[in-house]
């Protein structure tokens, strides 16, 4: 995930009602001068049977359609994908957080203690393996697997090393024990694929797309960033372009592109510069 835009995403709340506004010096050039506390936002993802149905519907929506993009070898879900692959073995390409891997608990720790983004408290949070799973997710997972789809997970988690440890990349363990513990079947280090691992595997996550690409038939992505499934999304590019990239790409959704709801970070809001109140249309 795109880590620094967390910084930013206590915005969200303000399109939503009763957010809790707090006035306080900036720490950081690139902050607001007003922040508005994800209060909303996270409480929607964690106590809200809607958030929970919408994760559902989801996962459901995408398992309905396995027995489409398995039998039309035609069929593939990345851009990234042109030619030469109806024989390769299909597979599925999901994000890990806010997709598989709900870290809503990070985002509230931030809320009830007061701080902002820190990629050490982060990190000290993916190391807990601790994330509960996304509604349906697991669920999802294991049915495709079962029907022959190979999984494999492009997160933008960074590979860091840790004083703690003599592994250069302590977090991909981690990960797939967080996976594995929440019921995921057959997580394999081979098809975990961090931010980072590799020197060209930046938070973009096309090269990997990429190198997915050559060996399998993506018949779907799943994820909760435009970034998990165009490239050149996050940055350089306005609120409005990114939307006509969705209309630009409308027959992919709910087909072979699945994305659930994240109120709480992303590049959507990353992409919004400060002050981003500006952003707000009223009537
Ligand atoms: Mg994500």
């Amino acid at each position: 995930m795109g880590y620094s835009v967390r910084l930013c995403s206590v915005l969200l709340a303000v399109s939503l009602s009763g957010c809790v506004v707090v006035h306080k010096e900036s720490t950081s050039p690139s902050r607001d001068t007003s922040e508005f506390i994800n209060v909303n936002s996270t409480l929607w993802m964690q106590t809200s049977a809607e958030y929970k149905a919408n994760a559902l519907q989801t996962y459901k929506a995408a398992e309905l359609q396995l027995d489409n993009a398995l039998k039309d070898k035609s069929w593939t879900s990345a851009i990234e994908q042109q030619s030469n692959y109806t024989h390769l073995p299909p597979a599925i390409i999901l994000d890990v957080d806010e997709t598989v891997l709900d870290n809503s608990q990070f985002q509230a720790d931030m809320i009830l203690n007061n701080y902002s983004y820190d990629p050490k408290k982060w990190d000290q949070w993916v190391a807990k393996q601790t994330a509960p799973e996304i509604p349906g997710a697991v669920a999802f997972i294991n049915r495709a697997r079962q029907m022959g789809v190979e999984i494999i997970y492009i997160t933008n988690r960074e590979c860091k090393p840790r004083s703690s440890s003599a592994d250069s990349c302590p977090q991909k363990q981690e990960t797939m024990n967080n996976l594995k513990s929440v019921g995921v079947q057959g997580v394999d280090s081979e098809h975990v694929l961090l931010k980072k691992q590799k020197a060209n595997w930046s938070s973009e996550k096309q090269s990997r797309r990429e190198l997915i690409a050559e060996s399998y038939r993506i018949i779907m992505l799943v994820g909760d960033d435009l970034g998990d499934f165009l490239p050149n999304v996050k940055k350089g590019i306005t609120a409005t372009a990114r939307k006509e990239l969705v209309d630009e790409y409308q027959d992919n959704w709910g087909v072979k592109w699945f994305i659930l709801g994240n109120p709480t970070y992303g590049s959507w809001s990353q992409v919004l510069d400060a002050p981003k109140s500006k952003f707000l249309r009223g009537f």
